[in-house]
């Protein structure tokens, strides 16, 4: 069984002391690829450097991070501009619009994202978009930008049955993580009304850890402990979730493969 897991932090200090360890551990598990977002321009030289250590296992996004967006958003845009002009990335992310910490950039994150998917058309990349507390707002936007080669996940998706109705008439995917464990979350039953074609797995690591990891970091090989949720919630057979999420994940992000 092969999975990927379509979004994890594994360059961030919290794993400083054991980074090699995490990731042969998550091989064991047969977690083989792991896909690694951006957040802003202090996160850039620790992903390319993992990416650099772990080349066969880890492929890097390049976007700036909504809770990143602040004043001097153009400097960082121009960062994720160039760096994007390398051609070295698999997708355009993570970006989006976060309303829960503040909205005192509301309108510099609109713009911010919009720009962002302006340059994912561009280069013909899909988008890993973060939301928190900007659905609908967020679908808007994306809808204006729509156009046949725009595409993407909206990364740990826990919307609502209209949200999930809206991403898939964009064509978009949904990015499972560990909120689909969590006993007061309604995601299975949403998530059960989904055609399996249109999610993904991932761990968000070090954050949102499944159960029974909950208060403890999150690494890459929990990765299963989603995905047997995802196989009891859609009645499938675990190698059933491993190959059919894996099968969407290489099609959405389909440089991951190309060398
Ligand atoms: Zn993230």
């Amino acid at each position: 069984m092969r999975f990927i897991d379509t979004h994890a932090h594994l360059y961030l200090p919290e794993f400083d002391a054991d980074r090699a360890d995490v990731v042969a551990l998550a091989l064991t598990r047969g977690v083989d690829t792991i896909l690694l977002p951006n957040i802003d321009s202090g996160s850039v030289l620790p992903m390319l450097a993992m990416c650099a250590e772990f080349p066969d296992h880890c492929k890097p996004m390049m976007g700036l991070h909504p809770t990143s967006v602040t004043a001097d958003a153009d400097k960082e845009l121009q960062l994720v501009k160039d760096e994007l002009a390398r051609g070295i990335y698999v997708a355009v992310g993570e970006i989006g619009i976060d309303l829960y910490w503040s909205v005192e950039f509301q309108e510099e994150q609109v713009r911010v994202f919009r720009e962002q998917l302006r340059l994912a058309k561009s280069y013909g990349l899909p988008v890993a978009i973060h939301t928190r507390e900007a659905f609908p707002l967020i679908l808007d936007v994306v809808e204006q930008e729509k156009t046949t080669e725009l595409t993407g996940v909206f990364h740990c998706f826990s919307g609502s049955e209209r949200d999930a109705r809206r991403i898939m008439d964009l064509g978009f995917m949904m990015g499972i993580g560990g909120v689909i464990t969590y006993k007061k979350s309604n995601l299975p039953e949403i998530v059960a009304g989904i055609p399996t074609e249109y999610l993904v797995l991932e761990t968000d690591a070090p954050f949102l850890p499944p159960v029974p990891f909950r208060g403890k970091r999150n690494q890459s090989d929990y990765l299963l402990y989603i995905a047997h949720k995802l196989a009891e919630v859609k009645h499938l057979r675990l190698d059933e979730v491993a190959a059919q999420t894996t099968d969407n994940a290489l099609r959405l992000f389909s440089k991951t493969e190309q060398h």
